[in-house]
């Protein structure tokens, strides 16, 4: 789940990281109110969740209130990579002297949180890390240490930054990363860091991408989601205990295991094709997640056939062949289906689907097999 700017900002603040002062507003009204509330000059930025919104047109300048609106009602209901911008943060306009990248990550291969740097902020760290590497400055942090001093020492005397800032910079890279851990996040970010007019730092723009898995004790931050923003699909799934990737591909893929669903998608590639999503219906496969995960698959005007790869391990293979009947009752399939059941009780679960006998349902034996018929079945409809 990511944080829109204003939250990852407001966010930061509480952890002692400079902020420009500025406001959320819906309308364009609203702005104008905010920008003669904060005195311009003021940025207008579009709050979407994605990048480039610079490039975009989505951050501008304004020099009166006036200015303000306008700008507001040009950003409002613009499309930033398929992003509707609905709400635009007002700041007091910052007079950037320079521009600092610093964030948090998780390096899993490091199996640690990793803290970078850059004299080259501004511009979006992939490509600072493709250009020029060495210009990203980068400490491991032990988590049962956590940052220490001479880290920060190190991250500040690579990207040469003046003697007199390092105080300023001790403080906001430990909130930032306190602010990582305490919000169990996987990413958090500021880009650019600046040093103003003034000669002090101040975060300019923020990001925090939080993990999924530890939203249940971060009710703060689940609150914070924004649904609008993210595919109706996967708010769906969600809410029925789906987990829901939507991807590009034809090959509608209902397996039950995270595993076996990646392993599924990796098949219809190698055959050929290519998969419409990543779904993993859990464990128990009852009848109604069944229908609910058929319906979301189904919704997705690319998708050309449908595979079904079940595992029954502690769940047994004849419930979930019941439930994907049951399933069949409540939603119209047009479009060709492939199942392969294998596992537990999977003689009763093979009978069960052959007597249903549905015209546009094959069985599969092998992964291989099913995911061949899947390809075919896709290409030929
Ligand atoms: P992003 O493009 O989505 O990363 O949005 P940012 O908030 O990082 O803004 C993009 C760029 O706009 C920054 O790197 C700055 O160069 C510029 N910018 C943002 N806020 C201000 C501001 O207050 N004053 C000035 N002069 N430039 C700004
Ligand atoms: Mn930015």
């Amino acid at each position: 789940m990511n944080l829109h700017e204003y939250q990852s900002k407001f966010r930061f603040a509480d952890y002692g990281i400079p902020i420009p002062k500025g406001k959320v507003a819906h309308t364009a009204e609203e702005a104008y109110t905010i920008a003669k509330d904060i005195g311009p000059p003021v940025v207008i930025k579009a709050q979407v969740l994605t990048g480039g919104r610079g490039k975009a047109g989505g951050v501008k300048l304004a020099r009166t209130p006036e200015e303000a609106q306008q700008c507001a009602s040009t950003i409002l209901g613009m499309d930033i990579n398929g992003h509707e911008v609905l709400k635009v943060l007002l700041d007091p306009a910052s007079d950037i002297q320079a521009e600092i990248y610093l964030g948090v990550t998780n390096d899993r291969a490091a199996r640690k949180p990793l803290i970078m740097a850059s004299a080259e902020g501004g511009m979006d760290i992939e490509t600072v890390n493709r250009l020029t590497p060495e210009k990203i400055i980068r400490e491991h942090v032990d988590p049962f240490l956590g940052l220490r001093d001479y880290q920060i020492r190190n991250l500040a005397y690579g990207i040469e930054l003046p003697r007199e800032l390092w105080k300023q910079f001790a403080t906001i890279a430990k909130g930032l990363y306190r602010c990582y851990i305490a919000s169990d996040a996987t990413l958090a970010e500021i880009n650019p860091l600046i040093i103003d007019g003034s000669g002090n730092l101040l975060a300019v723009d923020g990001k925090m991408s939080i993990d999924d898995s530890a939203l249940y004790r971060q009710p703060e931050l689940v609150e914070m989601r924004d649904t609008s923003a993210e595919p109706a699909a996967e708010t769906e799934a969600r809410a029925a205990g789906l987990s829901y990737v939507k991807l590009d591909g034809e090959i509608g893929c209902m397996v039950n295991g995270a595993g076996l669903a990646m392993a599924t998608m990796d098949m219809t590639k190698l055959f050929g094709g290519s998969p419409a999503n990543f779904l993993d219906i859990g464990g128990g496969a009852q009848a109604d997640k069944v229908a609910v995960a058929l319906r979301i698959i189904l919704a997705d005007p690319n998708v050309k056939a449908v595979l079904f790869n079940i595992f029954g391990g502690i769940t047994r293979v004849d419930e979930v062949a019941k439930g994907i009947l049951d399933a069949l009752a409540e939603v119209q399939v047009d479009l060709p289906m492939v199942v392969r059941l294998v596992g537990t009780n999977e003689e009763e679960g093979r009978r069960l689907i052959e007597e249903a006998a549905i015209p546009n349902m094959v069985s599969a034996a092998t992964l291989a097999d099913a995911a061949r018929k899947a390809v075919a079945a896709a290409q030929a409809s």
